[in-house]
């Protein structure tokens, strides 16, 4: 039975608690999934808890873009724009599946935070910087091209643009991708399960932490001879409950961004578009499958860390942008379909607003051995993950006198990738798509089910076709399978978690939901074993989650 499935939580409880670990890394986000991988590859025995679900935090609520960042070039960042920048492609030749190029329209208006002679300067840069290939170079374009590239775009405004690629992802699928290859590598990962405190040895060295199962609410330890700490925007709060010092000075400052949802005949946009906003501030609008996404804000936060909402100032605030820049569009709040509100676990510096924080990262290593990690972006978790564990590495070097393997993830494919190259996943979607008409199955699913579980499809398949001969709605048979790979093979143990984090559901195709919940928590309780109170428990936080990403507050 593979590492990750629902059904193997006990026996994984049992290991973790009977076994000292190399590593055990807190928090199941890109960062901590990233930590985890790596390590497992140099062939340390590791261990990664995460609180809620994996990716519940940040990393499901991102802009899903694996990106340079090129409004960083504004602020001279030109490090972190080569780090990130190269790590695009890398990411994308690792995991073609989750990683696809996409291309962006930067139109130039009048007024606008750049003119043609910096925009041209700074993609250039920015495609230098990145290490682009020819075939995705920048492109400069007169006003007529920038227009028939983007008829949406207000004609007196635009005075011309400027086209180059990008990647997107689906962020809390690339961790889970992350997650599989790790536990892949041995790597045992438990979800449902919180660092509630550390424990120390006669020298005040940590040496594990205090647990508690979320699912059933029992306390255990885990022993380990390093801990890492990787709880994105709650990493201050885990530092401020260890006993040693470290710079504490140095903190975190969360600055929360929304994006909003629309269907995509209300904004039919040809390719993403990352535009000024009025107060100037750079937005992306970003089309996929029937909706495009709207984001994102960039404001300091200081409310509850574990349920950020879209008020309805942010949602107004991205509408308007969208509207200062087309033609005809027009957007109201009635217009909106589902949002979601994350948090950025940025390094606090005295007197920078919310979007001139620095996106790098930053490691704080505490007196009682505790390494915390912080700040950074998706795109970089590879490299994030490189320097924490070579840090890992060469503690664990000088204590034992022995010598570990260096990073190897530089070329390791994720789970779902295997050894496809990028061409050779095209054929297997055209494939997969020939083999569902002959299924039933339409093949929009298909594609979704390559971009989420690429080469398990299948399994997926596999699955479905089994189904296939059961007393099953035919509409629903397609998500059932999906339900039940998730559940053998991702730890999905509420309906939240397959709706809004394996398959982001709720928020790109929130249409089906209405008729698909039910059926789909009734099979998941089956599945599970579960009891009627947590089969309600279940529905009814996904009917919270729901309301919340439509509810503005
Ligand atoms: P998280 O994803 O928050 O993971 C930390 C995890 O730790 C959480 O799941 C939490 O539940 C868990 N945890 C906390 N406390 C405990 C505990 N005591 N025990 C166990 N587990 C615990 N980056 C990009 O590259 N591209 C983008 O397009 C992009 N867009 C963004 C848009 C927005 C609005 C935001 C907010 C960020 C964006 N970023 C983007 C940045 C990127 O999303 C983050 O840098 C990244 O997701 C942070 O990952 P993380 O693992 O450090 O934190």
């Amino acid at each position: 039975m593979f590492r990750l499935s629902s059904f193997q939580r006990s026996s994984l409880i049992s290991e973790i608690q009977s076994k000292t670990f190399d590593l055990l890394v807190i928090g199941g986000g890109i960062t901590g999934a990233g930590i985890a991988l790596d390590a497992a590859l140099r062939g340390l025995s590791v261990a990664l808890i995460e609180k809620n679900d994996f990716a519940w935090g940040t990393s499901s609520r991102s802009t899903k873009l694996i990106h340079g960042g090129l409004r960083y070039l504004k602020q001279f960042e030109f490090r972190l724009v080569h780090e990130v920048g190269v790590e695009r492609r890398r990411l994308f030749e690792n995991a073609p599946h989750v990683v696809k190029a996409e291309r962006m329209l930067l139109p130039i208006v009048k007024n606008g935070t750049l003119g043609k002679f910096t925009s041209s300067l700074g993609l250039f840069i920015y495609d230098y910087l990145a290490e682009v290939e020819s075939g995705e170079r920048r492109k400069m374009l007169a006003k007529n091209e920038t227009c028939k590239s983007e008829p949406l775009l207000k004609k007196d405004r635009v005075t011309g643009g400027g086209l180059y690629y990008e990647y997107r992802t689906d962020d809390s699928r690339l961790v889970m991708e992350v997650l599989k290859s790790a536990a892949a590598e041995s790597a045992l990962c438990l979800n449902y399960f919180e660092a509630t405190g550390f424990t120390y040895n006669a020298e005040d060295k940590i040496n594990g932490v205090k647990a508690l199962d979320q699912l059933d609410g029992k306390a255990y330890t885990v022993s380990a001879g390093i801990v890492v700490n990787a709880a994105g925007p709650w990493v201050d709060k885990l530092r401020n409950s260890d006993k040693g010092e470290d710079e504490k000075g140095k903190k975190l400052r969360q600055t929360k961004g929304v994006h909003v949802v629309v269907p995509y005949s209300r904004l039919p946009v040809k390719q993403s578009l990352y535009f000024d906003a009025p107060d100037k501030r750079m937005i992306f609008a970003i089309p996929r499958q029937d909706i495009t996404y709207i984001g994102t804000t960039d404001t300091f936060y200081g409310d509850d860390l574990d349920f950020p909402v879209t008020s309805k100032e942010d949602a107004l605030y991205l509408l308007n942008a969208v509207n200062s820049i087309t033609d005809g569009v027009n957007l109201v709040q009635e217009d909106i379909i589902s949002s979601w509100a994350g948090l950025r676990p940025l390094i606090y510096e005295e007197g920078k607003s919310p979007s001139e924080l620095s996106r790098k990262d930053e490691i704080f290593i505490s007196s009682t051995g505790l390494l915390s990690i912080a700040g950074g972006k998706l795109t970089g978790y590879r490299k994030m993950a490189e320097k924490i564990c070579d840090l890992v590495c060469s503690t664990i070097e000088n204590k034992r006198h022995i010598k570990l393997p260096k990073c190897k993830t530089i070329n390791h494919k994720l789970f779902g990738t295997k050894t496809f190259s990028i061409k050779e996943l095209e054929e297997y979607i055209i494939s997969k798509k020939s083999e569902a008409v002959k299924s039933g199955i339409h093949p929009q699913i298909i594609e979704n089910w390559v971009n989420r579980y690429g080469a398990e499809t299948d399994v997926v398949l596999a699955l479905f076709n089994k189904i296939n001969s059961e007393k099953i709605n035919t509409q629903l048979k397609p998500f059932i399978a999906e339900l039940r790979y998730c559940v053998n093979h991702e730890s999905v143990h509420t309906l939240s978690d397959f709706l809004i984090r394996r398959t982001g559901m709720l928020y790109f195709e929130r249409n089906l939901l209405a008729e698909l919940s039910r059926p789909l928590n009734e099979e998941l309780s089956v599945l599970l074993g579960l009891s009627a109170e947590l089969k309600k428990k279940s529905m009814d936080e996904f009917l919270r989650d729901y309301d919340q990403a439509l509810q503005l507050k």
